[in-house]
């Protein structure tokens, strides 16, 4: 095989698992697996760069800059769709059409309207050609780029695919990487994302495609347009769609009459909300192309289509008062506290208003009649106020000026949309809370200490701040409400247990602004030690790879703080992890005896010597290259493709380095 076939056979074989994974959701390989060979792919392409391939899956990673989007036309116009809102609207739309068609008998193509970022791409010879947004149905925007990063979509086509054609469909974020992503920006003090839709076509727009790479974008499609296309009707395209590799919405159904639209309709009006992403109503197709097109198109729509809107659910109620909470970071989120409601199968107490701009945009006033809806949020919003029921001596809402909490003069940065409390430490929401965010599972992840019990703690003046946590003993727990021996030692023992915890999680669970989980770990294997990113200048930390301007800002205001220095020197004291530990095992085994390893590429946890070290301390042997005498390769980052190729042949285990500790730690 040559090169340039061994590059092909990889390309599709990668594709397959993409396709595997995302589309059909049956993964056949393990992520390790797909990593080792997506790499040993880059290393190919980079040492042969003839053979380079802007749909390689390769590319899917993303890192191209878009400073400006191209605005380009389609070709062939996105339409928008026609709305109804009641079955007679339906049974209307049916009418007319038998009008123009003669009494035929109507089959419909039934499919959830989705809620996100409709998208129009071309296909040419089977290779994405180009993506466009939707724009104003004429010319769109060309984001390309950051589309071809989104996994499900295929680069490659399978199959029998006609020439040239345009497919469309609707980019989602589902609701539970949205959740992750607000979840994320809330540990950090960011302000969170309001839903997913806006959040999903605001990723098409990003400049950098490796961020919008790392959103859990999907995109499901639904309509081809273009010429000599191999099915005459709807349903059948979704499923020549399936088959060239696209993910056709599978809730899709052939519906014989009107009746059946209707059975559709009443079905998914109720178990849309099982669905892992927003939809907002039915699109009904008429399903025979030729009638489609004896239909025609209205200057704005197809007359083949009707979208049916649910019901959104929205209700009206009052607005007993406005209250404010402080969070973690000391960010201030206004909340309403509504008259109790019935709304989608669920009480309604309290609607989030978001901020100050929110309220003096809705001019919204304690005692007035709100609109309150839900949509895929957890928390509902509030869309508007009835201003015919305002009562009479209503007087507007006059925002905050000082802190709920602890009285201080709350500040709003300029364009921050929060106001917060700057009162870092006096302010008992935010202590609570920093603390509850160092004992949380992906900072010091200490068992046997919850939430409210912090709080508990911090109430009966027992911790001040989480260095605290470290000199409490069981009788002082005790006396606590609900705290018996059991659970007092283990939450003596988990604190003790967390001395173990690496220094990047330590890093993190301090809780400097901005430094989230990828950030702390970046800063953690950069500076090695707490002290040399203590003494480190925000010029310095901005080399620091993905470390901004604004993250390093605040990493050094954190450290020219002397309340902050302290508190760490006495988590130093208490035996707290400040530096990266070389991971070395250092009581020697005889766990290897007779193995013999390679080891090939970079890695995290070792350098290459100390790997080598680690293995003879445990009596393995180290071979300087593979052969059939091998029993292990340790792969690393950027491991060499002759060496994959070489190993794989000779059916070779391959490991990466968590695999080997576990070897060695392994009883
Ligand atoms: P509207 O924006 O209300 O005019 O509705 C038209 C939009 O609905 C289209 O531009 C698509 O983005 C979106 N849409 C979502 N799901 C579908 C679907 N199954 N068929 C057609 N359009 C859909
Ligand atoms: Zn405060």
């Amino acid at each position: 095989m040559n090169i340039q076939e061994t590059i092909q056979n990889l390309r599709e074989e990668l594709n397959q698992h993409n396709h595997n994974y995302y589309v059909l959701d049956n993964a056949t390989i393990s992520d390790f697996e797909f990593d080792q060979k997506l790499k040993q792919l880059q290393e190919l392409e980079n040492q042969n760069p003839e053979y380079f391939d802007e749909n390689s899956p390769t590319q899917r990673v993303g890192g191209t800059i878009t400073k400006n989007f191209k605005t380009i036309p389609h070709q062939y116009r996105m339409y928008s769709l026609d709305n109804s809102y009641s079955k007679e609207d339906l049974i209307d739309w049916e009418n007319k059409m038998q009008r123009v068609l003669g009494n035929v008998n109507l089959e419909y193509t039934c499919e959830l309207k989705y809620d996100g970022a409709s998208i129009s791409i071309t296909y040419e010879n089977g290779k994405l050609l180009r993506a466009v947004t939707r724009g104003d149905g004429f010319q769109g925007d060309d984001v390309t780029n950051n589309v071809k990063t989104i996994k499900s979509i295929p680069l490659k086509l399978k199959g029998n695919y006609p020439e040239n054609f345009d497919i469309r469909g609707e980019i989602v974020l589902p609701f539970a990487g949205f959740e992750k992503m607000n979840q994320e920006l809330i540990e950090i003090g960011e302000t969170p994302y309001s839903n997913p839709r806006n959040t999903a076509s605001g990723s098409l727009k990003l400049q950098d495609s490796a961020e919008t790479a790392k959103r859990p974008l999907e995109c499901l499609l639904y309509f081809i347009t273009g010429k000599n296309l191999p099915f005459n009707n709807q349903f059948d395209s979704l499923k020549s769609a399936r088959d060239w590799g696209f993910k056709a919405p599978k809730e899709s159904k052939l519906a014989k009459n009107l009746d059946a639209v209707f059975e559709f309709i009443d079905y998914w009006d109720v178990h849309r909300h099982q669905l892992p992403y927003e939809t907002d109503g039915v699109v009904v197709k008429v399903n025979s192309f030729q009638h489609q097109e004896e239909l025609g198109y209205t200057a704005k729509s197809p007359r083949w289509a009707m979208a049916y809107k649910f019901k959104s659910e929205q209700v009206f109620t009052k607005l007993n008062s406005i209250s404010y909470q402080v969070g973690r970071t000391g960010s201030i989120t206004p909340v309403a506290n509504l008259q109790p409601v019935q709304l989608a199968g669920t009480i309604v107490k309290r609607a989030s208003l978001h901020n100050a701009d929110q309220i003096e945009k809705l001019d919204i006033r304690v005692n007035d009649t709100v609109f309150v809806e839900k949509g895929g949020e957890i928390i509902p919003k509030i869309i508007a106020v009835d201003l015919e029921k305002r009562p009479e001596n209503s007087e507007p809402t006059v925002y905050i000026t000082n802190c709920p909490e602890c009285e201080t003069l709350l500040v709003r940065n300029e364009g921050e949309a929060n106001h917060y409390c700057p009162n870092f430490y006096g302010c008992p929401p935010q202590i609570i809370g920093r603390i509850q965010h160092y004992i949380s599972r992906k900072a010091m992840d200490i068992e046997g200490l919850g939430g409210e019990t912090v709080a508990l703690l911090y109430n009966n003046n027992l911790v001040k701040n989480y260095a605290d946590l470290y000199e409490l003993k069981v009788s002082d727990i005790l006396p606590l409400e609900r705290m018996a021996q059991k659970s007092a030692e283990n939450l003596v023992n988990g604190v003790e247990e967390s001395k173990k915890i690496p220094f990047e999680n330590v890093l993190f669970a301090l809780g400097i602004r901005f430094v989230g989980e990828t950030v702390a770990k970046k800063l953690a294997r950069h500076y090695k030690n707490i002290d040399n990113l203590s003494k480190a200048s925000v010029m310095e930390l901005v080399l620091v790879d993905e470390i901004g301007e604004r993250i390093a800002q605040s990493v050094v205001d954190f450290f020219s703080n002397h309340e902050n220095v302290s508190i760490i020197n006495r988590l130093k004291n208490f035996g707290v992890q400040f530096e990266i530990k070389e991971v070395v095992n250092l009581n020697a085994t005889n766990k290897l005896e007779g193995k013999i390893f390679v080891v090939s590429g970079v890695f995290e946890k070792f350098s290459r010597d100390d790997l080598k070290k680690a293995i003879e301390d445990n009596g393995g042997k180290v071979g300087s290259s593979i052969s059939s005498k091998t029993d292990f390769v340790i792969a690393g980052e950027n491991m060499g493709p002759a060496k994959l190729e070489k190993a794989n042949q000779l059916g070779v285990k391959i490991i990466d380095e968590s695999k080997f500790l576990e070897l060695i730690n392994e009883n």
